[in-house]
């Protein structure tokens, strides 16, 4: 850990960390200095297990990567996430909890969809790698979920089991999480990587939500946590951390510790624009009715 004077900087930005302080400078300070508790919600838990079925699945020999060894390998992951009290804090009826469950064994079969993912013809390098290196002045860490040869060539990859991008421009974004990986790679290993990929596990989409990899690529998100890793030690400097207000606060874990956030939520709920299932509707326990306080 490097001490600023007030507060202590995390040993290593990963690529959610960059995004988070980009989104909220506050939020990114309640997560990683406060260490305060950002419980995932339904689908990160759902994405998370489908990972941790396809991470154990990659590692088994090609052959023996079929339908059916994942589903042994679902049920026998099942117990962690059912124990888990993130999944307990859900409070799921006996109804839901039996859809999550059936979600949680049919959500990884998506990569039986994509034509350059059949799990018995991949070659595989490695799976949930943990990539720690110095980039310029930023100490990077970030987890890849799969590294792996066609024709030679190297081509990192991300499984999501969101949605995929609607727009060139939200594919472009999407897209530097995995940039950075190649960068961090390549100054590890001084292995070229040829390509990067998002792979859609949940959209059952066979286009390429690919790029291949040039420096000049990499050098946009590369310059970007340049940037953010600047303003990071700037704010733990100077504890002054800025909240960005906006729709991302109905979705934050912390927002009832945030006049900012209160206030924005409040204004959101009573122009009829908060999602029911957002967050801080639970968080403040609201219902249909107007709310005429504001926090000040
Ligand atoms: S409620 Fe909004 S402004 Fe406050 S910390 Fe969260 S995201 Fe930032």
């Amino acid at each position: 850990m490097l001490m600023a004077d007030n507060h202590t900087l995390p040993s290593a930005l990963s690529p959610s960390s960059a995004s988070t302080f980009s989104q909220c400078p506050q939020r990114w300070k309640f997560r990683y200095i406060d260490r305060l508790p950002d419980p995932p919600g339904r689908a990160a838990l759902l994405g998370t297990f489908a990972h941790a079925v396809l991470e154990h699945l990659f590692q088994e020999q090609p052959q023996s990567r079929t339908k059916e060894k994942a589903k042994l390998i679902a049920s026998a992951l099942w117990p962690e996430t059912d124990n888990d009290p993130n999944f307990i804090a859900l409070e799921l009826d006996d109804q839901e909890k039996t859809e999550f469950k059936h979600d949680c064994m049919s959500a990884f079969n998506g990569v039986w969809e994509i034509e350059k993912y059949q799990p018995e013809m991949v070659d595989v390098e490695s799976t949930e790698l943990d990539v720690q290196v110095q980039l310029g002045d930023v100490p990077f860490r970030g987890i890849i979920d799969l590294v792996h040869r066609e024709e030679d060539n190297l081509i990192v990859s991300d499984f999501k089991s969101g949605k995929a991008p609607k727009t060139a421009r939200d594919e472009d974004e999407k897209m530097k999480q995995v940039l950075l990986y190649a960068a961090a790679l390549q100054e590890e290993n001084d292995e070229h990587i040829e390509k990067v990929r998002l792979v859609f596990i949940g959209s059952r989409t066979n286009k390429d939500y690919e790029r291949v990899v040039t420096t000049k690529l990499m050098q946009e998100p590369v310059n970007e946590l340049h940037q953010t890793w600047k303003e990071i030690q700037s704010s733990c400097t100077t504890g002054s951390f800025k909240t960005k207000t906006g729709p991302l606060c109905e979705w934050c874990p912390y927002v009832d510790k945030c006049i900012d956030g209160v206030n924005q939520v409040i204004q959101r709920f009573n122009a009829g624009r908060i999602r029911a299932d957002a967050p801080a509707m639970k968080i403040f326990g609201w219902t249909g009715k107007a709310i005429t306080q504001v926090a000040k």
